[in-house]
């Protein structure tokens, strides 16, 4: 039996999605490939709400955030963690020499703006890394907060994990001033995984090209070049049946509007906060929690792995705590096509279960 997906990605992907995947495949150096993949980029910056250029990636998120503190810091990285997904960038930068500091807070909590300040004035950095909504703990940073302190500082390529949350949570990338800002299909977006998107910025072309080892694949720098000339196609064959997906996929969301959809995720996450609250109790910083995944406290002692067990019998799944975490907490997802009669559905299923 197909389990219902509400984990933090993958995520249920719906059904007229998952057929356009299996559209019949077209040359990638065809007219129509360049359409294709033109129409998607321009899609996308309304979604991102962004002027700048988008590239596409046959990778999952993780391989765009490694192409873009590789290809754009030519002096230190300094990388601020909330979580697990916060640390991948620095393990990124080690394994590729570039230069980095890993800046860290306790699980649950945000990076401290004041922090970051601190941490620039010092002149060592040209790129900053910060996590959006941090999956592995349900905590959504303050960007409009960090904004202000990382656009004082004109040197900065300012790089943002919004893998679990573009598309579910309003991003206004411009009017921040990211650079470069990551997302992954199988999260808010709603498709399988298999491909990254992020946007990028001028100022990171021209940083890119003070870079000299770049990589291949992930040259950032490349593939935005290369898009320029080409009409929109990609140095490598790129997953076309993602391509199909994702166009339709847009076209779907913008249809749905996009206020209306970030209301939407709004109603779920409150949805399942309130029933966490009466209870179990919510993880982490109550004035800055996710609107695509809520992590709660399991203050009962339940067997979380038993629930997801019974919740499989009857077509469900959640996610258990992350890491460490991991039966002290555990994950509802809310993103990309789930309803709030999809929670309700869950919901009353593991009230049911744990005669709650
Ligand atoms: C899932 C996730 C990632 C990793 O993305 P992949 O697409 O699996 O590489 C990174 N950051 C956050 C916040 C995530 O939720």
């Amino acid at each position: 039996m197909h389990k219902k997906l509400f984990i933090p990605g993958p995520v249920e992907v719906s059904e007229d999605v998952l057929l356009k995947m299996a559209t019949p495949m077209i040359g990638h150096r065809s007219k129509d490939a360049s359409t294709l993949q033109r129409g998607i980029s321009d899609k996308l910056r309304i979604v991102f709400q962004t002027k700048e250029e988008i590239l596409l990636s046959t990778t999952s998120g993780s391989g765009l955030m490694e192409g873009a503190i590789r290809c754009c810091t030519a002096k230190r990285a300094a990388v601020f963690s909330i979580g697990a997904f916060g640390k991948r960038w620095y393990e990124m930068a080690l394994n590729n020499n570039v230069a980095a500091d890993l800046f860290e807070v306790d699980f649950g909590k945000t990076t401290d703006p004041k922090l970051v300040d601190e941490v620039l004035s010092t002149g060592k950095y040209d790129l900053v890394t910060i996590t959006h909504n941090e999956t592995s703990t349900g905590i959504m940073n303050p960007l409009e907060d960090l904004a202000k302190v990382i656009n004082k500082y004109p040197d900065i390529i300012w790089c943002v994990d919004t893998v679990s949350s573009m598309a579910g949570t309003d991003i206004p990338v411009d009017k921040l001033g990211i650079d470069i800002c990551i997302t992954s299909s199988q999260k808010a977006l709603g498709l399988p995984p298999g491909l990254a998107v992020c946007s990028f910025s001028k100022k990171a072309v021209e940083r890119a090209k003070q870079v000299p080892f770049r990589g291949y694949y992930l040259d950032l720098l490349h593939l935005y070049e290369f898009i320029q000339k080409k009409d929109y196609q990609y140095p490598s064959t790129p997953s076309l049946s993602h391509m199909f997906a994702l166009d339709f996929a847009l076209d779907k969301m913008l249809q749905e509007g996009m206020d209306n959809r970030y209301k939407r995720h709004i109603q779920m996450a409150e949805y399942v906060r309130n029933w966490a609250k009466k209870y179990f109790d919510i993880f982490g910083d109550e004035n800055h929690l996710s609107n695509t995944v809520t992590t709660i406290k399991n203050t009962r002692g339940i067997s979380v792995a038993d629930l997801n067990k019974k919740l499989g019998e009857r077509g469900f799944q959640i996610s258990n705590g992350y890491g460490n975490l991991k039966e002290k907490t555990f994950r509802i997802a809310h993103m990309a096509e789930c309803s709030l009669s999809d929670i309700k559905e869950l919901i009353e299923n593991i009230n049911d279960i744990l005669g709650l």
